[in-house]
């Protein structure tokens, strides 16, 4: 089993270091692991930091190979207990990000990097403490729509590998919009998913919905949406905020894809997939 969704302490909501992974990791028989922290770069909020012990660092080119060095350096010391361990990172899309982001990526040995809508209008949806901020001036479809279509430019940038968490609007949403979180754009989100298809840019299958909710990320219309458009490349994490959930129903959402017919999830070596397949 492979892990690619996973924060420590580097982000600032998270805890855990790379080696207390690692172990954990071993311990509950994981063959590889991707470290994704948070990259946020939005110059109009306050959240675009990476921390190194204690201290908050404006995420920059040179803080990412300081991170770097670090997961390369477990790489080694866990390779011979058979854990490959990768280096990877969760950026949260917006429009104008690209050539901020292309600079920080430049020379880096990254292996994996996943695009992640956590803000519209620069507010994070993905917050208890902001999402009413949000709420209070949108109805249900246009939150929707913003949402989608964040997620639209997320995928033409070309700049991800997979899409993290493709219904995270569910979360705080549901309590909010009741039922109509549920009317998501189809046609729209079939032209994101058919995009996605054609770039090569893998959907998440993340289980950190079942911690919140009771239910994968991306829920089961989404997931048959997928398949009918056609859509092979799938990641698989658990989005860990602390080493305890490391892991945590992979299991399950194995089977889940089996349940829609996937057959196989991807590992990344310097931003190219390989298939492993499922039993
Ligand atoms: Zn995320
Ligand atoms: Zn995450």
């Amino acid at each position: 089993m492979v892990d690619y969704h996973i924060h420590t302490a580097h982000s600032i909501d998270a805890s855990g270091t790379v080696s207390g992974y690692c172990s954990r990791a071993i311990e509950i028989g994981l063959r590889e692991v991707c470290f994704t922290n948070h990259c946020e770069l939005d110059p109009q909020r306050d959240d675009s930091f990476i921390v190194f012990d204690g201290r908050r660092e404006p995420f920059s080119r040179n803080e990412l190979l300081r991170l770097q060095e670090e997961i390369l350096a477990a790489r080694d010391r866990f390779k011979r207990h058979g854990l490959d361990v990768k280096f990877g990172i969760e950026v949260g899309y917006f429009t104008g990000i690209e050539p901020v982001l292309e600079e920080i990526l430049r020379g880096a040995e990254i292996d994996f990097v996943i695009g992640a809508i956590h803000c519209l209008d620069h507010i994070c949806i993905d917050s208890s403490r902001e999402c009413g901020q949000y709420f209070a001036t949108h109805c249900a479809e246009e939150y929707l729509a913003d949402y989608f279509n964040a997620v639209a430019g997320l995928v033409r940038s070309r700049m991800f590998d997979s899409v993290a968490h493709l219904d995270v609007f569910k979360k705080y949403g549901i309590d909010h919009y009741g039922k109509d979180i549920h009317r998501i754009p189809r046609d729209m989100v079939e032209g994101i998913l058919q995009m996605m298809r054609k770039n090569g840019t893998a959907l998440e299958l993340n289980t950190a919905g079942m911690r919140f909710m009771n239910e994968f990320y991306p829920a089961e219309s989404l997931m048959k949406m997928a398949r009918d458009c056609g859509l092979e490349l799938i990641t698989i994490g658990s989005d860990s905020h602390r080493p305890e959930d490391l892991g945590k129903d992979l299991t399950k959402a194995i089977d889940y894809l089996g349940s829609f017919g996937f057959d196989a999830v991807c590992t990344y070596t310097r931003r190219t997939p390989t298939k492993l397949s499922i039993p």
